[in-house]
């Protein structure tokens, strides 16, 4: 069985352990969309590692990692990464001896390129769009070019990995696509203009530093497909998010849903898939955006407490997240929208000793109750959500849990809430942040 983990919320839902929990499991860990805006903290031998290009399974020995098609792949913070494994556990041999980075690592030939010019637009453009207002202002991107590199490829003048091997494609394609962009920097940014020359001259040089690791990744999961090889599909950011199915225009640029796993890595939709859904036991929301369960205005004292217990600041940038109950109406619609077959509940510990837990099962507009999550972001923003109650469950110790039976009665049936109001399994739940505090229900790699 092969297993898509995708975010079920806004992202941040603790992708990162379950992930690696079950990159134990696969042969072949494949990231198939965003860039390196997704960020993963690992901790071997007391060395802080921080991905968010490679996958997470190159930390476990024997595994192949692949970066396919459907992401964003700026080389340099590629090999900036790669250097900083280096150093680390992940390239060993079973006897300790080094092995070659390329060995473990590929890269889609079809997988577009971030280059300077996109980093730059993408940092000009928020900075441009954050003097406006509204549904032009701003976006709250990361800066690092994912947006700008993903327009490329849909106007279809993006760089892939594979032009970066050909000089002489390379260097009409760049030139075509300054001529578009430096009208940009002239005249809209007012910004210096791009210069061909040493821009090539450094994709050349990164493109004979790549391939050793550029293949065929389509080809590759094709033939782990056909020799039953479990492969894991490796979510980024959250399905809130999707630029098509998300809170547009509050959202990243590809899809974070799990059919994006498919066009993504270029596997057809009849692979043996289970879709797990990671979600907290709470909501949280980076940046601007609707955000129905939100707490700050209605609550603020237990925003800043969920808040806090949570660390629910960004990993990079050390932003506030926005806090709020857990809200099933979104959730009911990223069941459907993913096809998720299984969830892995994080976070409960964060809500230890609360008197009791609201959990959102419908909304009211207009003197109107839905169920569905409204299509129009404008109606999503005036939405008021409406609450179930359910009693607090005290607290727990989580290496004492060793089976769902050992957490609280209260938590158990906040668990078994969730389950029956969207008709899906929680088949991991994360007990603390710890990498052992987590709780295997059902394997879905052994489902028939
Ligand atoms: P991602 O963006 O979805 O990949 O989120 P991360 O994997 O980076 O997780 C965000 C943070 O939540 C990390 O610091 C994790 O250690 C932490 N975390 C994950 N699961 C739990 C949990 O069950 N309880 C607590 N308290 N923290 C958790």
């Amino acid at each position: 069985m092969n297993v898509i983990v995708v975010g079920a919320q806004w992202g941040d839902e603790g992708k990162g352990k379950v992930v690696d929990l079950y990159s134990a499991k696969a042969d072949y860990i494949v990231r198939y969309q965003g860039g390196n805006n997704a960020g993963h903290t690992l901790v071997v031998n007391g060395k802080k590692t921080v991905l968010h290009l490679i996958p997470s399974g190159i930390l476990h020995p024997g595994k192949t990692c692949l970066i396919a098609n459907g992401v964003v792949f700026d080389p340099e913070v590629f090999f900036e990464e790669i250097e900083s494994l280096v150093q680390s556990e992940a390239f060993r041999d079973h006897s300790g001896n080094p092995t070659q980075p390329h060995h473990v690592v590929r890269v889609s030939e079809r997988a577009h390129v971030i280059l300077p010019y996109h980093r730059t637009l993408d940092q000009l453009r928020e900075n441009h769009a954050s003097k406006l207002s509204g549904a032009g202002g701003k976006i709250g991107t990361t800066g690092r070019g994912i947006g700008p590199a993903y327009e490329d490829k849909v106007a279809r003048r993006g760089i892939q990995v594979i032009d970066l091997l050909r000089p002489d494609v390379l260097r009409a394609k760049l030139k075509r696509t300054l001529e578009e962009k430096n009208v940009l920097m002239k005249h809209h940014f007012d910004a210096p203009l791009l210069e061909l020359e040493p821009l090539f001259e450094l994709c050349l040089r990164l493109g004979e530093r790549l391939r050793p690791y550029v293949a065929d990744v389509r080809g590759v999961l094709v033939h782990a497909l056909q020799h039953k090889k479990p492969i894991l599909f490796e979510g980024a950011q959250g399905t809130l998010l999707d630029v098509d199915h998300g809170t547009y225009p509050f959202v990243t640029s590809s899809n974070t849903v799990a059919g994006g796993a498919l066009t993504g890595s270029g596997v057809g939709p009849g692979v043996p898939v289970q879709v797990i859904g990671i979600t907290k036991a709470y909501t949280t929301r980076v940046g601007t955006g609707p955000f129905p369960t939100e707490l700050e205005h209605v609550d603020p004292e237990l925003a800043q407490k969920i808040r806090k217990i949570g660390a629910e600041f960004g990993a990079t940038t050390g932003r506030p997240r926005r806090t709020g109950w857990l809200d099933l109406v979104a959730l009911k619609y990223a069941v459907e929208v993913n096809g998720i077959t299984g969830l892995a509940l994080t976070k409960a510990d964060v809500l230890q000793n609360f008197d009791h837990i609201k959990v959102c099962t419908s909304y009211r507009l207009a003197g109107n109750t839905l169920y569905e999550l409204p299509s129009s972001g404008e109606d999503l923003e005036k939405v008021e959500p409406a609450y179930e109650v359910l009693p607090g469950w005290g607290s727990y110790n989580p290496r004492e849990i060793h089976s769902p039976a050992d957490l609280p009665q209260e938590l158990r049936d906040y668990m078994r809430f969730i389950e029956d109001f969207l008709h899906v399994p929680i088949v991991l739940m994360s007990t603390g942040p710890g990498r052992e505090e987590t709780l295997v229900i059902s394997d879905p790699f052994q489902a028939s």
